[in-house]
């Protein structure tokens, strides 16, 4: 490996965003904030659940952040002859190659220009994460922005807890200084995470993804419906997103849809 990939994008976002969650995790530590009177009583099972949440999020970040999100596969699989995926494939639906890297893109999959592969069900490229989110992290990446923002509130207030306003107030900025920064950028983080659960949710209940809610309007699987062809209702759109059941691949659900379509306008 050259020396200068050590350096990618990925280990330097990966790497901040590591010392970033420490660094805050100390500022908490080292003022007078709740976490350092509980030490001070001594009662420690508060500081070591609030640092084992801590350590928990950043390991879901790293999982997320460097698992596979689910690309297709460049090569074709011995096992499963050509025609057998084309006859796997319903009809009424024109899978189409990609352009880039010329693999037969299943439904709902799209090639991202950061990776350099197709994924399948691709949500969006995160550049937090520098990884895509797609069919495979997508449940973790939701998994890990709930417990973030659980750790992100939890520090906020004991941000809060150590701020301790008095006067003079260049006094208190010296004193506090560092705190106050945290708070405001703990503050920051909690709104971008908790709107970003809140959108990852509302997509999830209603069975889309965030590039097929942008540009439902240029994808061409979705302009041949009046309505979403994925969506069966949110218990099953949540047990399918979170526990892969009912199995089966998009193209078969989305032919189901046609299916239904067809015999209700029949009756
Ligand atoms: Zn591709
Ligand atoms: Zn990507």
């Amino acid at each position: 490996m050259a020396p200068w990939a050590l350096l990618s994008p990925g280990v330097l976002v990966r790497t901040g965003h590591t010392v970033l969650t420490w660094g805050i995790t100390l500022v908490l530590f080292l003022h007078d904030t709740e976490l350092r009177q509980w030490e001070e009583q001594g009662e420690l099972l508060l500081p070591l659940t609030f640092l084992f949440l801590v350590l928990g999020s950043l390991l879901l970040y790293l999982a997320v952040s460097l698992m596979d999100p689910g690309y297709v596969n460049t090569q074709p699989q011995p096992q499963e002859p050509k025609e057998e995926q084309t006859a796997m494939v319903p009809q009424g639906i024109a899978l189409r190659r990609c352009r880039y890297c010329l693999v037969l893109q299943p439904l709902r999959a799209r090639h991202c220009r950061d990776c350099r592969r197709c994924v399948r069900r691709y949500d969006h490229h995160c550049p937090w994460m520098e990884n895509c989110v797609g069919e495979r992290n997508h449940p973790l990446f939701v998994a890990y922005l709930a417990l973030q923002l659980v750790v992100l509130l939890w520090g906020l207030y004991l941000a809060w807890s150590g701020l301790q306003f008095f006067q003079p107030w260049g006094l208190w900025l010296r004193t506090r200084g560092l705190l106050f920064a945290t708070f405001l950028l703990l503050s920051f983080f909690s709104l971008v995470a908790g709107l970003l659960l809140a959108s990852h949710l509302y997509l999830v209940a209603s069975n889309t993804t965030t590039w097929e809610f942008i540009s439902s309007h240029r994808i061409a699987y979705l302009r041949q419906r009046p309505s979403n062809p994925f969506n069966r209702g949110l218990t099953r759109n949540l047990a399918h997103f979170f526990c892969g059941w009912p199995s089966g691949s998009w193209e078969t659900l989305w032919a189901e849809e046609e299916v239904e379509e067809g015999s209700s306008q029949a009756v």
